[in-house]
């Protein structure tokens, strides 16, 4: 069974005041038993071309190990967003796209927004999207619209509403079969009633930062899956809807 961290974070953030070294991001994959992260730049990059090659680069050191994500602002020409969202899956590799609600100050019914999801159907990859804090633009519910208008776009909601917002993601899980609820940073119940509701293999583990990585997965013992449960959990589905192969 490989473990994959669908959510994870390298560099600087200016907006959340954070930094995630190389270092730091790879020793807490060693020490908790994680194979792989599918890492993004922080939405306060100073400059998130430069974390994205930095991802590329540590991604060819560590073969198997680190995925790209593009994160990148929407709110700027769309031909300038699609470009380097094509360079990083095209030619680095890249396996998905961020829409980062709050950190990037960004209503998903915005015309800016549309155009991520047009990007992400024209590369054929899915769109991970921050929801919880940042409320409005970071309800679950916003993404229904979405959901319903790209059916072929895997959609993740990142932290599956964040506790508060729980509930809301299961019904956009229940009402788009296109998305997928990524849990970082909620409760073991949560964790426990989202896999039997919604089905283990829709859901997947993350966990934003490194020194989240070792309680992510004591909420994950705590939640008393049963293996199968868990394999999708930990790992399966993740790799199927990123196309991650070991
Ligand atoms: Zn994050």
């Amino acid at each position: 069974m490989k473990v994959i961290d669908a959510h994870a974070h390298l560099g600087r953030c200016r907006v959340f005041d954070l930094e995630v070294s190389a270092h730091e991001l790879l020793a807490a994959m060693d020490i908790n038993g994680i194979d792989a992260a599918i890492v993004m730049p922080f939405p306060g990059a100073p400059d998130p071309r430069k974390v994205h090659d930095d991802i590329a680069e540590l991604a060819q050191a560590h073969p198997g190990r680190i995925y790209g994500m593009v994160n990148l602002s929407p709110h700027c020409d769309p031909d300038a967003y699609f470009k380097e969202a094509e360079r990083c899956v095209r030619d680095l590799g890249f396996v998905g796209l961020k829409l980062h609600t709050i950190g990037h100050a960004i209503n998903p019914l915005s015309q800016d927004a549309a155009t991520v999801f047009e990007t992400a159907k024209e590369l054929g990859i899915p769109v991970m999207v921050h929801s919880g804090p940042g409320t409005p633009f970071a309800l679950p519910s916003h993404l229904i619209p979405r959901a319903k208008d790209f059916p072929n776009v895997p959609i993740v909601i990142a932290h599956a509403g964040f506790t508060l917002y729980t509930g809301e993601a299961y019904v956009v899980a229940r009402e788009c079969p296109n998305v997928y609820l990524e849990t970082s940073w909620l409760f073991p119940d949560d964790l426990r009633w989202l896999v039997r509701a919604v089905g283990a293999e829709r859901i997947m583990m993350g966990t934003d930062l490194p020194r989240n990585v070792a309680p992510t997965l004591v909420v994950c013992e705590a939640a008393a899956l049963t293996p199968e449960e868990k394999r999708w959990y930990l790992g399966a589905t993740a790799a199927r809807v990123f196309k991650i192969r070991f």
